[in-house]
C-alpha cells in the first residue's frame, strides 16, 4: 500500500485521538495538530506519550487553524519534514453557545474563524498539490446540529450547515484530479464534554436517539477511514451521518 501523510486537525480531542489511531491502523502516516498555547503544549505531550505507549506514532505541530498565514507555515513544514500531505481531517473546532438575544459578536466570529475559516485555511494549503499528483482525500467534520439547527447554538451550527456548500463546491473542482471532499457529521458521541452535561438532560438525549445510546468515538473514526481510503474514489461531495438514527435528511 502507497504511504499516505494524513493530517488531522485537534488531534489531540475526543473524536481526533480515535481518528488518529484509526489513520494509523489503516497504515497512514499520522500528523496532528494541538494548540500552540503553553496549556496545550503540555497536554500535547502527555497525549503523545500515552499514544506510543499504546502503540500510535504520532507526531503533533502546533496550530491554530483560524489563523490563515499559521495553516501556511504548518503545512510547509510537515511537508518538508514528511513529503506531501494526501489525506486532510478537518477535525478541530469550538462551542460558544447563547441564544441569539444574548449572543456576543466576538462569540460569533470566535466560531466562524474556528469551525468554518479553518476549512479554507486549511484545505487551500493542501487542494493544488493534492490535485497535481492526482490523489487527494479530505474530510470535513460538521455536526447533527449543522444538519437540524439546535438552540443556543446559532453560530456553532451555522459554521456546521456552511461546512456542507464548502465540501460539495471543492470536491466538484477536485472530482476529475482524484481528490474526494466529504463532510462527516457526528450526532451525540460518548465525549468528556458530552458526559459532562447533567444526567437528566443526557438521558433525555439518549432517549431522542433511535439506536438508544451516545456514539462511540471509534464510530466516527471509521467514517473517517472509509472515506479516506483509496479504494473510496467514487465517494465524493457527500455528507456522512453518523447519529444513530436521529436525523435522517
Ligand atoms: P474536543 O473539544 O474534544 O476537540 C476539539 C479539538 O480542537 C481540541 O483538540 C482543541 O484543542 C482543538 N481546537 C480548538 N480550537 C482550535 C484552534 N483554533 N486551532 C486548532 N485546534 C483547535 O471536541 P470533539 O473531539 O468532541 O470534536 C471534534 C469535532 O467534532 C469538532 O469539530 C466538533 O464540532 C465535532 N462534533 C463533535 C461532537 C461530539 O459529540 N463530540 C458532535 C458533533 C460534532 P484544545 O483541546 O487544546 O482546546
Amino acid at each position: 500500500m502507497t504511504n499516505r501523510i494524513a493530517v488531522v486537525t485537534g488531534a489531540t480531542g475526543g473524536l481526533g485521538t480515535s481518528m488518529c489511531q484509526a489513520l494509523v491502523d489503516q497504515g497512514r502516516t499520522v500528523i496532528g495538530t494541538h494548540l500552540p498555547n503553553e496549556q496545550a503544549t503540555a497536554q500535547a505531550q502527555d497525549w503523545q506519550q500515552t499514544m506510543k505507549s499504546q502503540g500510535y506514532a504520532v507526531e503533533l505541530y502546533p496550530l491554530d487553524v483560524a489563523d490563515y498565514e499559521g495553516c501556511q507555515a504548518f503545512v510547509q513544514q510537515v511537508e518538508a519534514d514528511h513529503g506531501p500531505i494526501d489525506i486532510l481531517v478537518n477535525n478541530a473546532g469550538i462551542t460558544s453557545d447563547a441564544p441569539l438575544k444574548r449572543m456576543e459578536a466576538g462569540q460569533w466570529n470566535r466560531v466562524i474563524e474556528v469551525n468554518l475559516n479553518s476549512m479554507f485555511n486549511m484545505s487551500r494549503q493542501v487542494f493544488e498539490g493534492m490535485c497535481e499528483r492526482g490523489f487527494g482525500r479530505i474530510v470535513n467534520i460538521s455536526s447533527l446540529n449543522g444538519e437540524k439547527g439546535q438552540f443556543g447554538q446559532c453560530n456553532y451550527a451555522a459554521t456546521k450547515a456552511g461546512i456542507y456548500g464548502f465540501t460539495k463546491s471543492i470536491a466538484l473542482e477536485g472530482a476529475r484530479k482524484g481528490v474526494t471532499v466529504n463532510a462527516v457529521s457526528p450526532g451525540y458521541i460518548d465525549t468528556k464534554m458530552v458526559r459532562q452535561v447533567p444526567e437528566k438532560v443526557l438521558d433525555s438525549i439518549v432517549a431522542g436517539i433511535p439506536v438508544g445510546r451516545l456514539g462511540q468515538p471509534e464510530e466516527i473514526a471509521r467514517a473517517v477511514t472509509f472515506l479516506t481510503a483509496d479504494e473510496a474514489g467514487f465517494v465524493t461531495g457527500t455528507n456522512l451521518s453518523v447519529n444513530g438514527g436521529q436525523y435522517m435528511d
